[in-house]
């Protein structure tokens, strides 16, 4: 239906996300190239908040590290606000994990590390530039070759700037902090949370906190504590998982210190 500037031709819809729809596209202008337009329902936008918006998204688009999704370009199409990033093609880890655990399989203990320390280089990079992800979930955490790219960050800081809290946000509260659930802030500390949530995922194919709905699901982040990890899992790594769930976000390692701890860890893992 979206017109898309002229430059972009749809291929086809990819899915619907919390945020909007997501379309695999050509871009005519770069060799046909696929990428990715996210096209987001804004409606009518004073121009002040478009300019915010634009502005983000010129931050956004600087942005470059191996493994985080390219962010191309953004533009307000219609009544949309569009941003066009890389394409992954092999699909997203809730994908994966999905189709694993229907199988009765999993990742190896090495894989899951690997896995999971290329996610910590993603958001230590973020971090150090001030850049909150808000919504990490294993939906947002794209395969490409053997990397892993981390997806739509920044994406609800343009949203709240552009949507000034207009935004009725229906995210899945799967991966949400105990402190942004009771809306008591939200920090590099409560990005850490939800790597907590990704990494018991990559270790059993299951959700750290999901219960029968949303309700129950939010009072178990709330109260309950974490599922230990696999005790095939060395102690330091359990001890880490659990500390990146601590319900006060204090108590949380900053990704910089994680990924330090992580990288000594798979050193030995690869001993053995
Ligand atoms: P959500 O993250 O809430 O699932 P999105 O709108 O981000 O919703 O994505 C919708 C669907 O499109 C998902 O199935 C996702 O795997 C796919 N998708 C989104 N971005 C990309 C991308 N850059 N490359 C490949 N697939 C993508
Ligand atoms: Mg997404």
């Amino acid at each position: 239906i979206l017109m898309y500037a002229n430059r972009y031709q749809q291929i086809k819809k990819l899915g619907q996300g919390s945020f909007g729809t997501a379309y695999l596209v050509h871009d005519t202008k770069s060799k046909h190239e696929k990428k990715v337009i996210k096209a987001i329902f804004i409606g009518d936008v004073s121009p002040n908040e478009s300019l915010d918006a634009e502005h983000e998204a010129s931050i956004l688009a600087r942005l470059r590290h191996p493994n985080i999704v390219r962010f191309y370009d953004s533009f307000i199409d219609q009544s949309y606000f569009c941003i066009v990033t890389e394409y992954c093609e092999d699909g997203d880890l809730d994908q994966l994990l999905k189709s694993l655990r229907k199988q009765r399989s999993r990742l190896q203990m090495d894989q899951v590390i690997d896995l999971f320390i290329q996610l910590l280089s993603a958001i230590n990079f973020l971090h150090s530039k001030k850049i909150l992800h808000r919504d990490i979930k294993t939906s947002n955490i794209f395969l490409k070759r053997n990397y892993i790219k981390l997806g739509d960050f920044g994406i609800s800081r343009l949203m709240i700037n552009t949507l000034d809290k207009a935004s009725t946000f229906i995210g899945t509260p799967y991966y949400m902090s105990p402190e942004s659930l009771r809306y008591d802030g939200y920090s590099m500390t409560s990005d850490i949370w939800s790597l907590g949530c990704v990494l018991y995922e990559l270790s059993v194919c299951k959700r750290a906190f999901e219960r029968s709905n949303i309700i129950q699901t939010m009072d178990a982040i709330l109260r309950e504590s974490p599922p230990a990890l696999p005790e095939r899992f060395p102690v330091k790594i359990q001890q880490l998982y659990l500390q990146m769930l601590s319900k006060e976000p204090e108590k949380r390692l900053k990704a910089s210190e994680l990924l330090d701890e992580f990288s000594k860890i798979e050193i030995k893992a690869n001993n053995t």
